[in-house]
């Protein structure tokens, strides 16, 4: 049997006559950008999520580098991120010309709140929290950290739609959550997509005016701005995505049960969840110590798994000038060099969970 790691397909098929007849709509239109499929969106997301306003925008990258801006963080600033993150959140930081502070991950793969305090000097701004892989941070210590060192605090929820810890959504625990509707995440555009959400009126407001060139008002440019908008389809698909949300992430929690309940092998550590802390399993990594031995195991047997991430961005040739080297972060290159994804989709088969669960139990 073939198993592939993710099967965007499957998600499309799920609700097929959806999507078509959104995609029609907007076509038949003649409205393609910056129309009520976007505000409609942006309204609903909004609430989803449990904040006062979101704006959409052309991808998760521009989300975080423009928090960052609107925030007023640049050069000589630093930021405080965990070291085992997707480099697009460093790059969110770095674009501005602050400098990313790496700290360690917990055992659950996110910041590790007890080792926050220890980075922070004068020049500290803000801390960056990267609910990584669809499971909440522990946001209690978080965010009373940033209270008591008076530091912004921003969210990368690539990962994490409607992920919450204890009952409050992700995103909506600091200045601005940042989002990206990239495919393959849990709600996923048919191309690329993002947005920013905030209760804050005037984040909101400069960012509609970044994402469109600075300018609020036709050809009256304020800032210098860039192009970053979420475009009429991929709003209207990810309408239809966020009235399943709750059905398409529940699926997922189903798999990665039995997953937990069935998979056992001494060879492999399986995910671990904090106590109040939701997980909707964006990706399902276990940990090997053979990983390069299980991986060309898994393929002779059809099975495809992703690693993420093997280089953490400390490590990254893009960010030698800051200075860091192999062995400064032991935890992060420990889960680099351990950590894998297997497969995790909408619409996985339950053969096609019952073959890969055997073929990793029979690993040796
Ligand atoms: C996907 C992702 C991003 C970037 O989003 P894009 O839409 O691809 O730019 C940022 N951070 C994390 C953690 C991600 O997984």
């Amino acid at each position: 049997m073939e198993v592939q790691t993710n099967r965007l397909d499957r998600g499309f098929y799920k609700y097929q006559q959806e999507f078509e007849n959104a995609a029609l709509r907007v076509l038949r239109s003649g409205w393609y950008i910056m129309g009520k499929e976007l505000s409609q969106f942006e309204e609903q997301f909004a609430d989803y999520v449990g904040a006062k306003y979101c704006v959409g925008l052309g991808n998760g990258l521009d989300a975080l580098w423009l928090a960052f801006r609107i925030l007023g963080i640049g050069k000589g600033d630093e930021v405080i991120v965990q070291g085992n993150t997707y480099i697009a959140s460093v790059m969110g930081i770095t674009i501005n010309g602050a400098t990313p502070v790496f700290v360690e991950p917990d055992e659950y793969f996110n910041i590790d709140p007890s080792q926050i305090e220890d980075k922070i000097t004068d020049k500290t701004k803000a801390v960056l929290v990267v609910h990584l892989y669809g499971q909440a941070s522990r946001m209690d210590r978080i965010v009373d950290i940033c209270k008591r060192h008076n530091l912004r605090l921003v969210e990368d929820c690539a990962q994490s739609h409607g992920s919450a810890f204890k009952g409050k959504v992700t995103g909506t625990f600091g200045d601005i959550g940042c989002f990206s509707f990239y495919p393959s995440k849990n709600i996923g555009a048919f191309g690329d997509g993002g947005a920013i959400v905030t209760d804050s009126e005037e984040i909101a407001k400069e960012m509609k005016i970044y994402r469109n060139y600075g300018s609020e008002k036709r050809y009256y440019n304020k800032v210098v701005g860039t192009n970053s908008r979420l475009d009429e389809i991929q709003a209207a698909m990810l309408k239809v995505r966020l009235e399943h949300a709750a059905e398409l992430n529940d699926e997922k929690k189903a798999i990665a049960a039995e997953y937990d309940k069935r998979l056992d092998n001494s060879l492999i550590v399986l995910p671990k969840t904090a106590e109040g802390a939701d997980h909707i399993y964006h990706q399902y990594v276990i940990r090997c110590r053979e990983r390069e031995r299980l991986i060309s195991y898994l393929k002779d047997k059809g099975i495809s798994t992703i690693i993420h991430y093997p280089i953490p961005p400390h490590l990254a040739e893009a960010y030698e000038y800051l200075g860091h080297k192999k062995g400064d972060y032991p935890i992060t290159e420990q889960y680099a060099d351990e950590v894998l994804s297997i497969p995790m989709f909408n619409g996985m088969l339950k053969e096609e969970q019952d073959y890969v669960i055997d073929v990793i139990n029979s690993f040796r």
